[in-house]
């Protein structure tokens, strides 16, 4: 797991294209928090191993104790992912909000997705969408973040309800369309087409609790290099109704063309979700002749200790090696989420009430460190000797420091109230980083703990 000093990611938060904000929304007990566990463990905070069974964003009991955590946490992860563009692993900041899943938080939901910039729409594919996924979804909508979407608990499908690929396949085709639909509803255009579409490499499946995951791209990338195909032409076929013909070595559109006698297997049954079906349940049924042969396939080989995994933790050991979710989760938020400075140009409108040509938009707009101080407080949380209060938030254009002076806005503020005179200075600018807080000097573009005189 990489490991990043401060400088480091102070000298990230200046390359804002690497910045990316988002929470993660779903209708309750579908996965959410789970899920955020992936992301959290692939910053090498958590290990990989922990992953689903701590509730990272919900806060340790200590944090509690000090005051810091919250129902709607922020925290900033270092994570890194190679684009393929020829520059390697690059290191990129992700603010991750865990925003609470139950309707009574709604107006935390709008606070947590105000700061965002993007949203993953986690959708329990037995269950799938329900009715808090189309209200945090329209929300987010509202709040002009950019939805992709995570199918999750595909690990029941193929263990308890023991489906076979054909099933799994229509199961999620469903839940793509009934998110698609909430999407075409809410969508203002301001954003373009939003449509989640697993061709495009926006809708990724899994098992948050077991720590794997994978949108089309990750086996379109293995089976593009293997046939010369093209990735993004590869992607398409790997989900709709597309089938390889393998006697004509063709792709068709018809599942059973007059030269065959059996219909043909769609793409995304055959070369993805087939795959994971065998493998899981060649470990669950301990047929190791046929699990390792798999194992040597995918190039997974197994190393000292972990030569003695059987059942349930070989599984997971395993699917989290081949395809770790954490890891499709960081290239889904890095290839399909806007950075900062894209998403502000059309944010600007629902951010901020006053003329669009005054400084203050110009200065959102632009995501300028040189313009007016304009930062949303989503969170006021008070620090443990109860004198002081940390104001949780992003700052959408300027710089905060410790000991500027700033003027606090509250939720019924106009022009010319009695906010205008009051004054106060910041004591102290920190990040939130992983497990505890970091002293910093000063933030931009970013989600930060200030600390400021209490409110009167
Ligand atoms: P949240 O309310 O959306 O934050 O959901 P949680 O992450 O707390 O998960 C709710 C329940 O679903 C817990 O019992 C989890 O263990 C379980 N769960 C979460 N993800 C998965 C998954 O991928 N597969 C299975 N089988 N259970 C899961």
């Amino acid at each position: 797991m990489p490991q990043f000093s401060l400088e480091q990611v102070r000298s990230i938060m200046d390359q804002t294209e690497k910045i990316r904000s988002l929470s993660i929304i779903a209708h309750v007990d579908h996965g959410k928090t789970t899920l955020a566990d992936s992301l959290v463990s692939r910053a090498g905070i958590i290990s990989t191993k922990a992953a689903g069974d701590t509730k990272f964003t919900h806060g340790r009991k200590d944090e509690q104790e000090r005051g810091v955590t919250i129902k709607s946490t922020g925290v900033t992860l270092c994570l890194e992912h190679d684009q393929g563009d020829g520059h390697g692993q690059q290191p990129y900041l992700v603010n991750l909000i865990d925003s609470p899943g139950h309707v009574d938080f709604s107006s935390e939901v709008t606070a947590a997705l105000r700061i965002t910039d993007g949203a993953i729409v986690v959708v329990d594919c037995i269950e799938g969408c329900a009715v808090q996924t189309e209200t945090v979804l329209r929300q987010a909508l509202q709040e002009r973040v950019k939805p992709c979407l995570f199918v999750n608990k595909v690990d029941r499908c193929i263990l308890e309800m023991q489906m076979e690929a054909e099933d799994m396949y229509l199961r999620f085709r469903n839940a793509i369309e009934n998110v698609n639909v909430i999407i075409a509803t809410y969508n203002d255009s301001s954003m373009g087409d939003l449509q989640v579409r697993p061709e495009l490499g926006n809708v990724a499946f899994g098992s948050g609790l077991h720590g794997w995951g994978f949108s089309i791209e990750t086996f379109a990338k293995i089976l593009s290099a293997k046939s010369g195909m093209e990735k993004s032409k590869m992607m398409e076929k790997l989900w709709g109704d597309w089938f390889y013909n393998p006697k004509k070595k063709v792709w068709t559109n018809v599942q059973q063309p007059e030269d065959c006698e059996e219909p043909l297997q769609r793409g995304f049954c055959q070369y993805v979700m087939n795959p994971i079906n065998q493998l899981i349940r060649a470990i669950m049924d301990k047929d190791s002749e046929k699990y390792e042969k798999m194992m040597a396939r995918v190039g997974i080989v197994l190393k000292g200790e972990d030569k003695n995994l059987t059942g349930k933790a070989l599984m997971k050991h395993v699917m989290q090696n081949w395809i770790n979710a954490g890891e499709s989760l960081v290239a889904m938020v890095v290839m399909k989420l806007p950075p900062p400075k894209l998403a502000q140009r059309y944010r600007v409108e629902n951010l901020y009430d006053g003329p669009m040509d005054d400084e203050a938009a110009m200065g959102i707009r632009n995501c300028d460190p040189s313009g007016p101080l304009m930062m949303y407080v989503s969170k006021m949380v008070p620090a443990a000797d109860k004198s002081r209060f940390y104001a949780f938030g992003r700052v959408f254009s300027g710089t905060v420091a410790t000991g500027q002076k700033v003027r606090i806005q509250g939720p019924h503020y106009r022009p010319g109230s009695r906010d205008d005179l009051h004054v106060r200075a910041i004591q102290r600018t920190v990040l939130m980083m992983g497990r505890g807080t970091e002293l910093i000097q000063e933030v931009w573009d970013h989600h930060h703990f200030g600390r400021c005189p209490q409110l009167h």
